[in-house]
């Protein structure tokens, strides 16, 4: 598959240099030999019968071929009777509607030659960087068979998202038994997470293990066609897919024609994503249930994505995939280094400790430019020294916003932050779910999260949003007791609006405060409800209060606040077993 494609790419490729180059001998050869006469010369020569054709047009000029194949230029002399006069010495008159002479012509077909000859190099190199095994459109108006090989084993980490995708395995490949018992196979799985996480592995994974047709597509590449395109592109595609009966559909950055829709107003380029994104949800509802057929979407911005998509019966599993922590770090290096004749000297450990922020893309790199380093060098092994060298130049080869180096110090108060929010939760509200501490970054949290799920409740007491704002502040105290006051970060940003948020409704909209009393400031002033001065102050004077509370709380329990950070240092991430051992302990 692989060949043949590239064998194509290669007559392509011949084809539109073959072009290029004839065309520029045309023109330059032309050129040579056309000849600047004179209008008396040229009279002579029609009188003579030896001018077998003219290019009339308004310029200056004329320009025309001699009997014997010449090319010849004269003034025009721009009379009316003149083309009449040609006609009657049976000239071929050829009028081209004024600006183009053969030259020009000429230039031009060099010119759009070049140029998409350019383009296609271009094209394809971008093509070829975006996702070097991707079927790309052609290949859905083309034969569009492509079953992938690859299976579970190929991706590591990430397991939740395996056991949820290796049920649908089954969905796919047993749709009739499924039908029997009257259950609804998901038609559309949406993956979101950061770039190079394995989301377009994992969906070919789950072809692979369904042994069925992968069929892959680009959000991008139905906006950049024409009006109207990308909506036919988006019928053809799922044509394809009912042809090939059961498959699995990837397409890849579906924020690109799924996002939100602004209102009513729109502008033409929204338009055109409007259609699109209204054919595929056409289509989607179209198939019949259980017939084996998933669609899977990549996003790295779920937040943006127009809830139109989200809808049961559309992308109603949603899975996040998110960056890997130090052992699924560690087994995705394993895993590429398996064809790779690695040096018994080097930790694979150790590298995945110095890997933090890094992505399984980054990864798989790395472990490539160290191959790279090796083969250079001609070392026997990838030893350390080359792994140290390729790290540097997988970091340099980022954005700064996308860094995937965090310093070690960095990593600490990440720990400490998070460690906090934890603690108090537990310490604040037993009954409040911690189900995942981690200081890797997520979608949810830019240093790390800690996710409460408090329990299934109708109301919250002014008890519950009390001990909310203290878990919220807890990340911020937890800095200051360990670091001190003027080392405190920007990473309580979010928390500090959550805090504000709970603590003004509070005062201003639920009637929880006792100096308050029960107005709702809501219906006083509309949503500025900030710009009364006296809920500034009160809130000001709460939120002192709850903060000093949280830093008392921790400091009587930094024992424990110091364990969970040592724990998240090593490992990462903790799930709340570890979690509560470390609550529970006398200590
Ligand atoms: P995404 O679709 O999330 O941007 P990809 O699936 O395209 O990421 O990942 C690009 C490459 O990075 C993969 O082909 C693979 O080599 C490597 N990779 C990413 N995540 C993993 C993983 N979890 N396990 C193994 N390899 C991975
Ligand atoms: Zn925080």
């Amino acid at each position: 598959m692989k060949l043949l494609k590239n064998k194509r790419n290669l007559i392509i490729l011949f084809a539109i240099l073959s072009i290029v180059i004839v065309s520029a001998f045309v023109f330059l050869s032309s050129k040579q030999e056309l000849t600047e006469i004179s209008y008396i010369e040229f009279n002579k020569n029609l009188e003579n019968g030896n001018i077998q054709s003219v290019n009339l047009t308004n310029k200056e000029e004329i320009t025309g071929v001699f009997k014997d194949g010449k090319l010849f230029r004269t003034d025009n002399p721009r009379t009316e009777g003149f083309k009449e006069k040609l006609l009657n010495s049976g000239v071929d008159v050829k009028e081209t509607d004024g600006n183009s002479t053969i030259g020009d012509i000429l230039t031009m077909i060099v010119v759009l030659s070049a140029f998409s000859g350019l383009f296609y190099l271009v094209s394809r190199n971008s093509n070829k960087l975006a996702e070097k095994e991707m079927t790309k459109m052609s290949d859905i108006d083309g034969d569009g068979e492509n079953s992938s090989t690859i299976t579970f084993d190929d991706v590591a980490g990430n397991d939740e998202v395996k056991e949820s995708l290796k049920e649908m395995v089954d969905f796919i490949r047993e749709p009739e038994k499924y039908e029997r018992y009257g259950a609804r196979m998901p038609r559309g799985v949406l993956l979101y997470g950061p770039p190079g996480t394995g989301k377009t592995l994992l969906a070919k994974a789950l072809a692979g293990e369904a042994r069925v047709p992968f069929f892959a597509v680009t959000g991008s590449d139905f906006i950049q066609v024409y009006a109207g395109l990308g909506a036919s592109r988006i019928r053809s595609l799922f044509k394809k897919a009912r042809a090939a009966g059961k498959c699995v559909i990837f397409i890849d950055e579906i924020d690109a024609l799924g996002k939100k829709r602004k209102g009513g107003a729109s502008n033409g380029s929204s338009d055109e994503s409007d259609r699109t994104l209204n054919a595929l949800l056409t289509e989607m509802s179209g198939f019949k249930e259980n017939q084996g057929i998933i669609v899977v979407a990549a996003t790295n911005r779920v937040d943006t994505l127009d809830e139109a998509l989200l809808r049961p019966g559309r992308f109603d599993r949603q899975l996040e995939v998110g960056l890997p922590d130090i052992n699924a770090r560690y087994k995705i290096l394993e895993l590429h280094s398996k064809n790779k004749p690695i040096s018994k000297q080097v930790d694979l450990r150790k590298v995945a400790y110095q890997t933090v922020y890094f992505s399984g893309a980054k990864l798989e790199s790395l472990m490539n430019e160290s191959a790279m380093l090796a083969a250079r060098y001609n070392d026997n092994s990838i030893n350390m020294v080359h792994i140290d060298k390729a790290f540097y130049t997988v970091i340099a080869g980022e954005e700064k916003k996308d860094r995937s180096y965090i310093s070690i110090e960095e990593k600490k108060v990440t720990a400490y932050h998070e460690a906090g929010h934890a603690l108090v939760t537990k310490l604040t509200s037993p009954l409040n779910r911690v189900t995942k501490i981690s200081i890797i970054p997520s979608t949810k949290g830019a240093g790390g999260f800690s996710m409460n799920i408090p329990p299934d409740k109708l109301y919250q007491s002014k008890e519950d949003i009390l001990n909310h704002i203290m878990v919220a502040l807890a990340g911020r105290a937890s800095e200051e007791i360990i670091f001190g006051k003027d080392k405190i970060t920007t990473g309580a940003l979010n928390d500090l609006q959550k805090a504000t948020d709970m603590l003004v409704s509070m005062i201003a909209r639920y009637g929880m405060d006792d100096n308050t009393g029960l107005l709702n400031f809501e219906v006083l002033l509309g949503d500025n409800i900030g710009s009364s001065a006296y809920v500034v102050d009160r809130a000001k004077k709460l939120i002192e209060e709850l903060y000093s509370k949280t830093l008392n709380l921790i400091k009587e329990n930094i024992s424990k606040l110091e364990n969970i950070s040592e724990r998240l240092l090593i490992n990462e991430t903790m799930d709340e077993d570890e979690l509560n051992t470390i609550i529970n302990s006398a200590a």
